[in-house]
């Protein structure tokens, strides 16, 4: 897959995208990037990128004609999305990271000032992601999370291909708790049916926890899952198991 980041700040991406599994990843080709600087797209003698709002107030906002021949450039001879990263945008989450990471391309516009001028958004980007319900001073942390985020999920980037479909989310649960050596820790042992094994007793163990911590932290995300029969008796035994103060007590801790 290969990602194209529109940026004035090509440098604040080198370290998160050459270490650990998106460094390798990209060494062993399973994707790629390039990072483009806006600014070169300025073509006045001081490579002005921003200028000041009609109408007044405060901030700067990012000039149109700038923009629209970087994103032109990126863009030629491709029919890649542009995403344009603004807390205005759908909330990502790991349904859309799964919907993008089929895609061969992606273009990532990161914002910065006030906003990108209007005209730009409505002729030139194709989609609108936040990564949250709070405000950045620019798109260059929310664009390097999508792309981490989608690059997990494609063949071969993570080591154990199993891992990104237990993560939480994948199967519309939140992950199991997970337990390594020593078998006691400062006097807390762990389960002793991971102690067992025996492997189908220890799938029924992690999927029960997984159903608990959902229900316990996320129960939102119950409502939107199919929950297959064995999953409903189960949940049904964990609101046996757990009293209402047990509840509040864990989402207190959150
Ligand atoms: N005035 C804008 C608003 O209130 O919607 C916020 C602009 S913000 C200071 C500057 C840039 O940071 C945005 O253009 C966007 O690219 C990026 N940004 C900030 N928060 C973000 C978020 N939660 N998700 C995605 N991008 C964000």
């Amino acid at each position: 897959m290969h990602f194209d980041i529109l940026t004035l700040f090509p440098e604040m991406f080198s370290g998160p995208f050459g270490t650990s599994i998106l460094g390798k990843a990209q060494e062993n080709g399973l994707l790629s990037v390039d990072l483009w600087n806006i600014r070169d797209y300025a073509i006045d003698k001081h490579r002005v990128v921003d200028d000041t709002p009609y109408g007044g107030g405060a901030g700067m906002v990012f000039k149109p004609d700038v923009l629209v021949r970087a994103i032109e450039e990126v863009k030629k001879d491709s029919s890649a999305p542009v995403i344009y990263l603004t807390p205005q945008g759908k909330v990502f989450n790991q349904q859309i990271a799964q919907e993008l990471s089929t895609l061969p391309r992606i273009i990532l516009l990161s914002g910065h000032y006030e906003e990108i001028d209007e005209r730009v958004r409505r002729g030139w980007i194709d989609q609108e992601l936040s990564i949250g319900d709070y405000v950045l001073t620019g798109g260059e942390l929310p664009a390097m999370v999508l792309v981490d985020a989608i690059a997990r999920l494609l063949p071969g980037v993570l080591g154990d291909e199993d891992s990104a479909e237990q993560d939480s989310f994948s199967n519309g649960l939140l992950d199991c708790p997970h337990y390594t050596r020593p078998a006691q820790f400062r006097g807390v042992s762990v389960p002793d049916v991971l102690l067992s094994g025996h492997h189908e007793k220890i799938r029924v163990w992690r999927l029960k926890e997984a159903l608990r911590r959902t229900w316990l932290r996320r129960p939102d995300l119950l409502g939107l899952k199919e929950l297959s029969a064995e999953e409903n008796l189960i949940l049904e035994e964990i609101k046996k198991e757990t009293s209402v103060e047990g509840r509040f007590k864990d989402n207190e801790s959150n």
